[in-house]
């Protein structure tokens, strides 16, 4: 690894036990070409803003970690990973010099031309799929879904362990035949290891009233348990969950 290769991060997370297996490090990177109506880090996506840092300095922190982390690993979050490729890799190298497990998450909304180095590194990636629908995607996250298809399937060439996270948006991607939908898609994919259906909720909201920013989803609700249990059984009877 290049101790010596700076990027932008927003923030640290030393104990995450969300964002991959066991305990972990998580990254959050600064930057996103995302603009999810749901976003909680809003302020995560300015590639402008947060600090630099160096690939040494982030490693050393990392290794003070290393006795509660040694059976979970590293996770790059963000923001979007993605978006600083050299920084990333660097990190990636210096996990695996240091027989660390590394994961990386993200939305794939990058072309494999620039992340196919960072996810080559990574020994998972946490793929979100905003929505299976590209209009939907369009108007959930400012973006086209084709880049995060592409990902997938390149993980499925190369047979890269991935987890799919879908968030579940009242009036959006929690309708049964969307995630039915989602469902068939994923089906023929084996490098697929878990699916994750994370609940919209609004612990962001404050972020994006700090920055100024309009926040679309002011009145949609997060799902109820009961809308949480039919989603999961749209894909349980698949086999999937
Ligand atoms: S991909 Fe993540 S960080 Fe980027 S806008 Fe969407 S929710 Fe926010």
């Amino acid at each position: 690894m290049n101790p010596s290769v700076t990027g932008r991060i927003h923030s640290i997370e030393s104990f995450g036990t969300l964002d991959g297996p066991g305990i972990r490090y998580v990254l959050f990177m600064q930057g996103c070409p995302l603009r999810c109506l749901y976003c909680h880090n809003p302020d995560a996506r300015n590639p402008e803003a947060g600090r630099t840092i160096t690939t040494g300095e982030v490693l050393a922190d990392i290794l003070t970690y290393r006795p509660f982390i040694k059976r979970g690993g590293v996770t790059l979050s963000g923001g979007e990973p993605l978006l600083q490729p050299a920084f990333a890799c660097e990190l990636l190298d210096g996990c695996r010099e240091q027989k660390l497990h590394s994961a990386v998450d993200t939305s794939g909304a990058l072309p494999l031309e620039e992340s196919r180095p960072v996810l080559d590194r990574a020994d998972l990636i946490l793929l979100d799929v905003k929505a299976i629908d590209d209009t939907l995607c369009v108007a959930l996250t400012g973006a086209s879904n084709r880049h995060t298809l592409a990902t997938l399937e390149y993980c499925e060439t190369v047979q890269k362990p991935v987890w799919i996270r879908h968030v579940l948006v009242p009036g959006y991607t929690l309708e049964t035949r969307r995630l039915e939908r989602l469902a068939d898609y994923l089906l023929r994919y084996t490098c697929i290891r878990k699916i994750e259906l994370l609940p919209f909720h609004k612990m962001g909201e404050y972020k994006w009233e700090a920055l100024k920013c309009p926040y679309l989803l002011k009145e949609t609700p997060p799902p109820t348990e009961a809308d949480v249990q039919k989603a999961r059984a749209v894909f349980q009877c698949r086999g999937l969950l």
